[in-house]
């Protein structure tokens, strides 16, 4: 599935409008980031931001080196402009690129403090421009470390999980600048490392392969729960690694998006497929085919009590047992991320209709997570099917689209009480874990 245009960081102010849109009215003000540090310029975030990952990191690092002491970064920050650019790094002359880095062999961190880190701060909030130098500064901790023989996509989803150990640190209140985290600023910032992540259709092997967004998030968040001890493990052989590169002409012609009709047809077809063969190994019971009405907006079905999501543009209905939803809707979801936002909104109604089904709620914080893990276990099923060649398979960009519409649709402002980043998880543990995951 999927026809994503390629996405860089120099297309970040394009995009960041795009996943704007998709947050409607639910997205926090930038002025709400971090209690105290309402409206600071984005230059004194970004110093406050690594004075505190500094000290996080005094106390941090003894824990993952046998006791050694931390050596903050020796060779200073280093903010640049298009008109003064980054120091050079080695032998590498230092050019304007919007984007931020760490130099080992200068041991220094330096950013685009004219336009990356002023974006992201208006469009995703402080919590983002921390992160993004939490994320420097783990690999500059790896530099510390001596750990340099993995692959780049192991270094970087280890930088990205050092940066979640952090957060759990600042969650904790230990941090004096970044006080009173909200599960909203944190969905804000999930929303804004959508944007931070390889074009889709990068081989994880690739030498300079960051990792698509589900794996980063994947691994921030292994970060917050499990701590810095936890992501000093990782290597090549114990990361769940998701990101694949095109393995068909169509796709990587297309960006691996399927036509909207094809999408929906195929989509449904498949996961109508996936709970004949999963219900009853779920529930000991035959599943009854599962009856699905598009509608026009001026004309939806009638249903005295809807089960709905996405502003009521799509729901089960118990009453009739049938699912339904808003084609103008699900085909703006399609436009602004991917023919897998048709995907995840689909197949969340599936779950919820086997939630029902089996007499279990889709209500509250706990139900909606219950619905995201059995959506997730039909990915999960997606992506162990071999390589038949009349298969749906999934394509590069498809789960950070899936995690995109997620975000778009259910964030810590939402309905269900649940955050996007309890969500995400959920619907991972079942795309990682199967149906087994989901109870
Ligand atoms: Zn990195």
């Amino acid at each position: 599935m999927t026809g994503h245009r390629a996405r860089t960081l120099l297309a970040a102010g394009a995009v960041v409008l795009v996943v704007l849109t998709g947050c409607g009215g639910t997205k926090s003000p930038p002025s709400a980031a971090t209690g105290t540090m309402a409206s600071l310029p984005p230059g004194e975030v970004v110093n406050l931001a690594l004075s505190d990952i500094e000290r996080f990191w005094t106390a941090t690092y003894p824990t993952i080196s046998g006791g050694k002491a931390f050596q903050p970064i020796q060779g200073g920050y280093h903010p640049y402009t298009q008109s003064s650019p980054p120091p050079a790094c080695g032998g590498e002359e230092g050019v304007y690129q919007p984007n931020a880095f760490y130099c080992p062999i200068g041991d220094f961190i330096a950013w685009d403090a004219e336009k990356l880190i002023p974006q992201l701060q208006s469009n995703f909030g402080q919590l983002l421009v921390a992160l993004v130098m939490a994320h420097e500064y783990g690999h500059a901790v790896q530099h510390r470390q001596g750990v340099t023989d993995q692959p780049t996509v192991v270094l970087e989803q280890q930088a990205d999980c050092y940066a979640g150990a952090w957060l759990a640190d600042a969650m904790a209140g230990h941090s004096g600048s970044f006080k009173g985290i909200t599960p909203a600023q944190i969905d804000d910032a999930l929303a804004g490392m959508l944007l931070l992540r390889d074009q889709p259709g990068t081989s994880a092997t690739n030498e300079g392969a960051h990792g698509n967004a589900f794996d980063r998030i994947r691994a921030l968040q292994d970060g917050v729960q499990n701590g810095a001890v936890k992501c000093s493990g990782y290597n090549a052989t114990n990361l769940p690694i998701t990101e694949v590169p095109f393995t068909r002409e169509r796709d990587a012609a297309t960006g691996g998006n399927l036509p909207y009709d094809e999408a929906v047809d195929t989509i449904l077809k498949d996961v109508e497929a996936y709970w004949a063969k999963a219900y009853p190994q779920l529930t000991g019971q035959p599943w009854k085919p599962l009856t699905v009405q598009p509608f026009d907006p001026s004309s939806a079905p009638a249903c005295p009590a809807p089960d709905a999501i996405a502003g009521g543009a799509a729901f089960y209905c118990p009453d009739g047992d049938f699912i339904a939803y808003d084609d103008q809707k699900l085909r703006a979801l399609y436009e602004q991320f991917g023919d897998n936002a048709v995907g995840l909104i689909l197949g969340d109604l599936y779950a919820r209709a086997v939630q029902h089904r089996r007499g279990q709620s889709t209500e509250g914080s706990s139900g909606q997570l219950a619905v995201d893990c059995l959506n997730g276990s039909w990915t999960y099923d997606l992506l162990h099917r071999g390589t038949q060649t009349d298969a749906t398979t999934l394509s590069p960009g498809d789960l950070d689209e899936a995690v995109g519409a997620l975000l778009a649709l259910g964030r810590a402002t939402g309905g269900s009480g649940a955050s996007g980043f309890d969500r995400i998880a959920a619907y991972r543990n079942g795309v990682l874990n199967g149906l087994s995951a989901c109870k």
